[in-house]
């Protein structure tokens, strides 16, 4: 039997505000544990929360940009557990009204076929806090920094089919926030969580399986990993004659594996229901509007505009526009020197190897949009070749001085003087009668050799054009 998998992902985002949703603690991260605290985020009886307006229009602007229908009325309300950092024994969410529904993204994974994903809701909540647990004596610590920090929850459809295309979604849902500037996106310091559902059925089948939820995904890569593993684990399971039990599960990144965490419990479970302590939330068909009227341009018309504008291949400028500050970086290059593919060209090979390398973004890149273009100038302008450009471009990233001075310090100029090299060529020729009879019985290839030779004697400072050119005049004649 052929199966195929079916993926639905929970994504949490926490929201860049200065203040926590409900009350106006600071969100900051890193402070000292339950400096960031107050009466309302830490439950204590007879407080009121008052909703932060900043959350709601950021989870506007998110709703907008994933097509959503934002609901004119909403609400909020209470999820029932208790957990020992969450004090009010309830967290604050949305359930049956949320802000956002019905909405979706167009993702291209790489080399694959654009595939719309559909987002089923997307609704706020409160983060819970942070527990830390001694290694070694029967004790557990709590930090309430981040207990009532905003979270926007975003939920797919079961519309993803394979592990890259859930990469590609994550990836792109990321971006959106990012160019938002409503979450900084960073998956390690947990501001960008994911949890993955899948289930697998035979192909072909109208009913889904049984799903399992995986948690504790803090990377691209390990949502990716995590998801094969669980499509090999389920198959065996299927072809033993076994069931898959809907249940939580961890991804042990060490091991490459996933484990049972615990049973999954059901939406009544949690005996949701409305908070008496907030109202309804009535939102404006005005508000809306004059949000979607400021948004930014979003990845996708960023990369529609490269192709159309700038005549990139659609396989670039999905590089390009990974990043706002990587599109913008590309673009202020080409202000400075209009010539956008080869700057692409300059971008994605030696400037993001050299951030790879040194594990940097471009935020803090050694070598800014001005070196750079005043680097490709100097190539257009034959000063250098392409190949020199690169020992300066490296050179430029250790020492930060401009192209031109490093040319004049190293000596780079590159020749193109014709008489300087017309001289260096007769010189060649005249060293090698044998290969230039070589070459007038029709072994053309042995023009490589002689144009290594001239770069040998310039110390490939040489330009190749001007080499090539007076090569084949001097043997043609
Ligand atoms: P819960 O909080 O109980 O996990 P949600 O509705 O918030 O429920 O999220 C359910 C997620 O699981 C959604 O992303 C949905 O697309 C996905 N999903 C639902 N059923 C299946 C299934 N059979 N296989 C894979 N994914 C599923
Ligand atoms: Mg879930
Ligand atoms: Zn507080």
């Amino acid at each position: 039997m052929v199966f195929e998998s079916v993926i639905g992902l929970e994504v949490h985002a926490q929201l860049k505000t200065e203040s926590k949703i409900f009350c106006g603690c600071s969100t900051r991260f890193g402070a000292p544990p339950n400096t960031h605290t107050c009466p309302v985020c830490l439950g204590m009886p007879g407080v009121l929360p008052v909703l932060n307006k900043k959350v709601v229009e950021y989870t506007i602007k998110m709703a907008l940009a994933t097509n959503c229908r934002i609901a004119s009325e909403s609400r909020f309300a209470r999820k029932n557990y208790f957990y020992p950092d969450l004090p009010k024994g309830y967290q604050i969410s949305q359930y049956e009204l949320p802000i956002a529904q019905s909405g979706y993204i167009d993702i291209e994974p790489e080399g694959k076929e654009k595939k719309r994903i559909g987002i089923t809701r997307i609704h706020m909540e409160e983060d819970a806090g942070k527990l830390t647990h001694d290694p070694i004596r029967p004790v557990s610590f709590v930090d309430y920094n981040r207990t009532g920090v905003p979270l926007m929850e975003i939920v797919s459809e079961p519309d993803i089919r394979f592990p890259e295309e859930a990469g590609a979604y994550l990836r792109h849902l990321r971006a959106i926030l990012q160019y938002l500037d409503i979450c900084d996106g960073n998956m390690e310091e947990g501001s960008f969580r994911c949890d993955a559902n899948i289930s697998i059925r035979p192909r072909g089948a109208e009913v889904f399986g049984t799903r399992a939820e995986i948690k504790n995904l803090n990377s691209f890569k390990h949502v990716e990993k995590a998801l094969e593993y669980e499509i090999i684990r389920q198959k065996e399971l299927i072809a033993d004659g076994d069931q898959v039990i809907q249940e939580t599960r961890l991804w042990d990144p060490d091991k490459n594996i996933t484990t049972s965490m615990r049973g999954k419990e059901e939406a009544h479970d949690y005996r949701y229901f409305p908070d008496p302590d907030l109202l309804p939330l009535v939102i404006s068909d005005h508000w809306i509007e004059d949000i979607r009227k400021n948004l930014p341009e979003l990845p996708n018309e960023k990369k529609e505009r490269f192709v159309t504008d700038y005549r990139l291949p659609a396989i670039d400028a999905e590089v390009l526009i990974s990043s706002r500050e990587l599109a913008d970086y590309f673009e202020a290059c080409v202000q400075n020197i209009n010539n956008p593919k080869q700057v692409c060209n300059w971008v994605m090979g030696p400037l993001l190897g050299l951030l790879n390398t040194e594990n940097k973004t471009i935020e803090d890149s050694p070598v800014d949009t001005e070196q750079l273009a005043g680097l490709l100038k100097l190539i257009d302008e034959g000063v250098i070749s392409g190949k020199m450009g690169k020992t300066v471009f490296d050179e430029m990233a250790k020492t930060g001085k401009s192209a031109k001075t490093i040319i004049e310090e190293k000596g780079l100029v590159q020749v193109s003087d014709v008489a300087v090299i017309e001289a260096i060529v007769a010189e060649i020729l005249s060293e090698a009668p044998q290969q230039v009879e070589q070459y007038k019985n029709g072994k053309t290839k042995v023009v490589g050799f002689f144009v290594g030779q001239v770069m040998k004697k310039t110390k490939g400072k040489a330009n190749p054009q001007v080499v090539n050119d007076v090569l084949k005049k001097a043997l043609e004649s």
